[in-house]
């Protein structure tokens, strides 16, 4: 028996919170019969409806995927290009990945079907550490670095103070490899942020995400996470 509001958000229709609102609003149905009262627990053979769509009820199942760079973050693509999702046919239930890394990014992506587990960790206030390491043009003096690290202006705000590294550098060829840690995840935001120090990004991995990393995994692998990592991600 689970409540009805966490089916709902688990199913990926709202958060909580929303779904909530969903049932005092009068829009859920169960096995036909409008459901206004936020104590009603349900059955896996229970019919639930969100106005009128059935609410999908799979077993909950959470992958850590090592995705490869020129694979979209996305469960399909328009114009035919490789998806993270390819990478897990095998799989029956209807997996999504949990916020994006870009195309050209490889490394540690989270995918599930818990929807209200994947709004947890995408929401600003989790503050989850992304630990990157880029490999940028140039050498990024000392100022800069820290400029990266105080928080810097990009065209959708200042970015959150961030953690940042220099892990080695190659005179003769002009790059660096750089760690960074942020927590917010803004859209293309540590390319962004190397762009706006003159320090074009070539190469971006993220190594890793709160406390789970890559470890054991090649390029391309998966691996179920335990149910004690979830736990611990909540
Ligand atoms: N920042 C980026 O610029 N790209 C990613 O894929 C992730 C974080």
């Amino acid at each position: 028996m689970e409540r009805l509001q966490k089916v709902i958000a688990h199913a990926g229709f709202a958060s909580r919170r929303k779904a909530e609102e969903l049932i005092i609003n009068g829009q859920v149905r169960v096995n036909g019969k409008v459901v206004k009262e936020l104590g009603v627990k349900v059955t896996p053979s229970d019919k639930v409806e969100v106005n009128g769509i059935p609410v999908e009820r799979e077993e909950p199942v959470y992958f850590l995927f090592y995705k490869p760079r020129g694979v979209i973050s996305s469960v399909n693509d328009d114009k035919g290009r490789k998806v993270v999702t390819d990478y897990f046919e095998h799989i029956e239930q209807r997996i999504y990945p949990v916020g994006r890394l870009d195309y050209d990014t490889s490394g540690l992506l989270l995918l599930t079907n818990d929807g209200e587990f994947a709004n947890l960790l995408m929401h600003p206030s989790n503050e989850i550490d992304k630990v990157y390491v880029a490999k940028v043009k140039g050498i990024p003096l000392r100022e800069k670095m820290k400029s990266l690290e105080r928080g810097i202006q990009l065209e959708d705000g200042k970015t959150a103070p961030a953690r940042v590294k220099m892990l080695s550098l190659d005179k003769k060829k002009q790059t660096s490899i750089v760690e960074i840690t942020i927590h917010e995840g803004r859209n293309r935001q540590v390319r962004r942020m190397f762009e706006a120090i003159g320090h074009p990004v070539l190469k971006l991995k993220r190594e890793r995400y709160g406390f789970l990393n890559l470890q054991g995994l090649s390029v391309g692998e998966i691996r179920e996470l335990t149910p004690h990592e979830v736990k611990q991600l909540r």
